[in-house]
């Protein structure tokens, strides 16, 4: 069974293809599946977003299992601002430091710093079918960057049960309690008790 990964994302695709291999399905990413397909993002929650790439893929490759995510970090004290706007948040094509520079400038001098990444994951099944899960990584916004892995907005995150910032954690380490992580073993519990009904 192919599943594509509605990414440009190697890393993403990297770890569907890690957690569904268990499922017995082969994950290749739309360039490996030959489609280009990126639609506008103009909903208006990460489900309905994961929902919109997932079947824009669906309809350039029927025959085939897709996934697709959305994600980003919402911040309790700017009304769970960046959110769906994660990517944007500093203008089009805006880099990592200058997302980082404008957050840290809105929570000048702001002590409840409590914060949350969220993921939504769609699937959608050659028959149309669509199933979705999501996950959440709680934390807090600290006041100056720590540590040099990830992307994003990781060095200023401090995950709270790693007790260290996302950017100072291994791979393995963020995957085991990251928001994208635990929506996609989410969707694959999802997507096995459904295979196992259909079987
Ligand atoms: P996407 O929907 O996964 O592409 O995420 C949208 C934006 O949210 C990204 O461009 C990042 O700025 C931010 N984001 C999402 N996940 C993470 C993460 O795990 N670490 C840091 N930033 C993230």
């Amino acid at each position: 069974m192919k599943i594509i990964a509605a990414t440009a994302n190697k890393g993403k695709a990297a770890e569907i293809r890690e957690i569904f291999g268990g499922l017995g399905f082969e994950t290749e990413t739309m360039t490996e599946a030959g489609i280009d397909s990126s639609p506008e993002e103009n909903g208006k929650t990460f489900t309905e977003n994961a929902l919109i790439k997932a079947r824009a893929a669906h309809e350039k490759a029927p025959d085939k299992y897709v996934i697709a995510d959305d994600s980003g970090l919402c911040v309790d004290a700017l009304g769970g601002a960046p959110g769906i706007y994660s990517a944007r948040y500093a203008g089009e094509g805006a880099s990592d430091p200058d997302k980082i520079n404008k957050l840290l400038s809105a929570l000048d001098g702001v002590t409840d710093r409590a914060a949350h990444f969220e993921t939504a994951v769609a699937f959608i099944t050659p028959s149309g079918e669509e199933l979705t899960a999501h996950g959440e990584a709680a934390g807090y916004i600290l006041t100056a960057p720590e540590g040099q892995n990830g992307f994003g907005y990781d060095p200023v995150f401090f995950c709270t049960e790693l007790g260290k910032s996302f950017a100072s954690a291994s791979d393995a380490e963020k995957n085991a309690v990251s928001h994208r992580g635990r929506a996609l073993r989410s969707l694959y519990e999802i997507v096995k008790s459904k295979i196992g009904e259909e079987e």
